[in-house]
C-alpha cells in the first residue's frame, strides 16, 4: 500500500503550538496537556513545534507546560499565517524526524494546513476528535469522534501509516498549569521553505467578531426561537457578565456571528452556567455545551429535547421570561451593592 512504513522507526508525540502575533492559541496548551498524558502512557517524549517570528517565549512556555523538547523554526516566511509554508515546513520535519503521533488544534489554522502534512506523508488524520486514548495492547492512538451527524461515536486507529495525526477543537481538553521548574530542550531548526513554495499572500486583514466564548464562565445562548431578536439574550448576558452564543440555525439566519456558534460545527464550551433560550436541543448543539456545569433551558414547548439535558427548565415565552430574569438579577446585584 502506498505510504506504508516501518512503524518501529516512528516515536514521540508532537503537538503543534499555534500562534498569532506571538500569542499562543489556547487549544495548543490544551493539546500539550493531553499530549503529556499520551506520551507518558506510550513511554515516549512530548515534542512541541513552534513556527513564526520571535517565538522563543512560546518555546519556553511549552516546556513549563509539559514539553520535553521544542522545535523552533523562526523565519519571516511564517508571518502572517498562510497554509503553504506551514504545511511544507511541517512535512519536512515529519519526514526527517518521524513522529509517532501528531496533534494539531482543530482551529481555522489547524484545519487549514493539517491536510497538507497528512496527504504527502500518507499519514492517518482524524479530524475534530473529542477523545484521544492509547490502546493498551498495541500503543496505537485511539482517536474518537462523533459520526452520523452526532448520533454515534467512531473510534479510528491507524495501523500501518505514520504519523497518527488528529485535530481537536478548542475547549475539548483542559490545559495544565505551567510549572516554571520543568526543564526541556529548545532546538532551533533552519527554515526549509523556499519563497517559491509560497503561492498565496495576505494582502489585507479584516477582523470581525473574534470573541472567544470558550473562556466564558456564563453563556446566554439563543436559538431559532428568538426570531432574530437577540436583545433579551444580550441584556441577560450583560447583567451576568457573560457572553452571548447561538445555535447554527441563528448563525445561518445571519442573526449572529459564526464565532459565537456552539455545537458540533461551532465551539465547544464548558461554562459554569449555560442558559439556552429558544433552543430545541438538537444533538449537534448539545455536543458543544452538555459539559456545562449548570444548564438552564427556556422553551415554550414542554416536550423540547433540551429539557432532558437541562438542570433547570422553564416552560414559557423567552420574551417574557428573559427580561424578568434580567430585572431580578439586576435588582439582586443593586441590593448587594
Ligand atoms: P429549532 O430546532 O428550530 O428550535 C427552536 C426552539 O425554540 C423550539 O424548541 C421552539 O419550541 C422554541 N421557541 C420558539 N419560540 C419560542 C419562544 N418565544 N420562547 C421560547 N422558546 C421558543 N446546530 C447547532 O446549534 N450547532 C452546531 O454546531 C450544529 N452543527 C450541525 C452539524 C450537522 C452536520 C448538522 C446536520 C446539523 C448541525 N446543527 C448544529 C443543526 C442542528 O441539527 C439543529 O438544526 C439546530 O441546532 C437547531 O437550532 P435551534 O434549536 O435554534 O432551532
Amino acid at each position: 500500500m502506498p505510504g506504508e512504513v516501518d512503524t518501529d522507526e516512528y516515536g514521540d508525540v508532537w503537538v503543534f503550538i499555534e500562534q498569532h502575533d506571538g500569542e499562543a492559541a489556547k487549544v495548543s496548551w490544551e493539546l500539550l496537556a493531553k499530549g503529556r498524558k499520551l506520551a507518558d502512557e506510550k513511554g515516549e517524549r512530548l515534542v512541541a513545534l513552534v513556527m513564526g517570528e520571535d517565538v522563543t517565549h512560546l518555546a519556553e512556555e511549552a516546556i513549563t507546560r509539559g514539553a520535553d523538547e521544542v522545535l523552533v523554526v523562526e523565519d519571516p516566511i511564517f508571518e502572517p499565517y498562510v497554509p503553504g509554508p506551514y504545511g511544507e515546513q511541517f512535512r519536512i520535519l515529519v519526514e526527517e524526524r518521524k513522529p509517532d503521533v501528531v496533534l494539531i488544534g482543530g482551529s481555522h489554522t489547524g484545519r487549514d494546513f493539517a491536510g497538507r502534512v497528512a496527504v504527502p506523508t500518507y499519514a492517518g488524520l482524524t479530524a475534530d476528535c473529542t477523545e484521544l486514548e492509547i490502546e493498551p495492547d498495541t500503543g496505537l492512538l485511539l482517536a474518537k469522534r462523533p459520526t452520523f451527524g452526532g448520533d454515534a461515536m467512531a473510534t479510528i486507529k491507524c495501523v500501518d501509516h505514520r504519523p497518527q495525526m488528529a485535530t481537536v477543537r478548542p475547549g475539548v481538553f483542559d490545559a495544565a498549569e505551567p510549572d516554571p521548574d520543568r526543564e526541556g530542550t529548545i532546538t532551533d531548526i533552519e527554515c526549509g521553505v523556499d519563497e517559491d513554495d509560497v503561492h498565496s499572500r495576505i494582502l489585507d486583514r479584516v477582523v470581525g467578531d473574534i470573541t472567544d466564548i470558550t473562556d466564558a464562565e456564563v453563556i446566554v445562548a439563543g436559538g431559532f426561537g428568538t426570531e432574530g431578536d437577540f436583545g433579551p439574550i444580550e441584556e441577560l448576558a450583560a447583567v451576568l457578565d457573560g457572553e452571548v452564543a447561538a445555535t447554527r440555525e441563528a448563525v445561518e439566519e445571519g442573526w449572529i456571528e459564526a464565532a459565537r456558534q456552539v455545537g458540533q460545527t461551532g465551539k465547544t464550551v464548558k461554562p459554569d452556567l449555560y442558559i439556552a433560550a429558544g433552543i430545541s436541543g438538537a444533538i449537534q448543539h448539545l455536543e458543544g455545551m452538555n459539559d456545562s456545569k449548570t444548564i438552564v433551558a427556556i422553551n415554550d414547548d414542554p416536550n423540547a429535547p433540551i429539557f432532558d439535558d437541562a438542570d433547570f427548565g422553564i416552560v414559557g415565552d423567552l420574551f417574557e421570561i428573559l427580561p424578568q430574569l434580567t430585572d431580578a438579577i439586576r435588582a439582586h446585584k443593586e441590593g448587594e451593592a
